[in-house]
């Protein structure tokens, strides 16, 4: 099989991160080391790297996500966070465009942000996406924080957006948790729409009946979609451990060779690694 490949990393080695407490949670350090480390004993080659949000409400500069990826020794690929002003899409497809050969993607941060996907704020962003082959990556349902809008992550305000722009790879952040069935019908809908399992492993009481509903309705919207080649491996970290995110696509209820693809095959096709 060919190395595992994480759809879904955060990291900032700062003390104000604000997933500090999920890293904790998991008894992890949250740092470059570890997760190299984790990475190299899991079999994960490759992760696509993300701006975690800081504990101020703003998020970590791009320019830091990519450093990090240098010091990762192409390991980890930058995805390049895009918040809602025309100032910052502008900055976000200049950023792009200046490291073209390692960028792998724009993530929306819907939720957490005053904006919907639908919003024309982010055309310019889409447009650039759209020419470059880019995926952009949504933050669908559940918000880490209780201040979140789920009005704005429902998997079902994409529908239109894909509708609209069909060229437009788009990726379903934690398959739209809860909303999974949701997110199979888009999956299913639009030849454009994949999703990822990350994040959606977080601990607590009833862990292990969790992990148990999780394999089920990622199993039903497998089936539902009619395969396995719009889902995406990913953590989340520190959100969630490549220990418990390995085992959840173990459970499963999936032949080997759509595991695989599950792994490593579609974000290799998705992503262009
Ligand atoms: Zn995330």
């Amino acid at each position: 099989m060919q190395r595992v490949i994480d759809s879904h990393v955060h990291l900032s080695e700062r003390r104000d991160d604000a997933l500090f407490p999920f890293a904790k949670k998991n008894r992890l350090q949250y740092n470059l080391g570890e997760l190299l480390g984790s990475m190299r004993r899991f079999k994960v080659g490759r992760g696509l790297l993300l701006s975690p949000p800081l504990e101020q409400g703003t998020i970590l500069p791009n320019s830091e996500v990519i450093k990090l990826c240098k010091r990762s020794g192409g390991m980890l690929a930058p995805v390049i966070t895009v918040e809602p002003s025309a100032k910052e899409v502008k900055a976000a497809v200049r950023l792009a465009e200046e490291i073209k050969s390692d960028v792998k993607g724009f993530k929306v941060r819907l939720g957490y942000v005053k904006a919907s996907a639908d919003n024309s704020v982010f055309g310019p962003l889409y447009d650039y996406a759209e020419s470059e082959g880019l995926p952009v990556l949504f933050h669908t349902g559940d918000t880490a924080f209780s201040n979140g809008e789920l009005s704005r992550s429902h998997p079902l305000t994409l529908d239109g957006l894909a509708n609209k722009r069909e060229e437009l790879i788009m990726v379903l952040c934690h398959f739209g948790n809860p909303w999974f069935e949701d997110a199979a019908e888009l999956i299913y809908k639009h030849a454009n729409v994949y999703a990822d399992i990350s994040g959606l492993i977080t601990g607590g009481a009833y862990a292990e009946e969790y992990a148990g509903w999780l394999a089920r309705k990622i199993s039903e919207a497998i089936y539902y979609a009619a395969g396995a080649d719009k889902v995406l491996f990913g953590t989340d970290y520190p959100v969630s451990k490549h220990s418990d995110v390995l085992a959840l696509v173990k459970r499963l209820q999936v032949d080997e060779r759509d595991k695989e693809k599950i792994l490593c095959r579609n974000a290799a096709r998705v992503f262009h690694l």
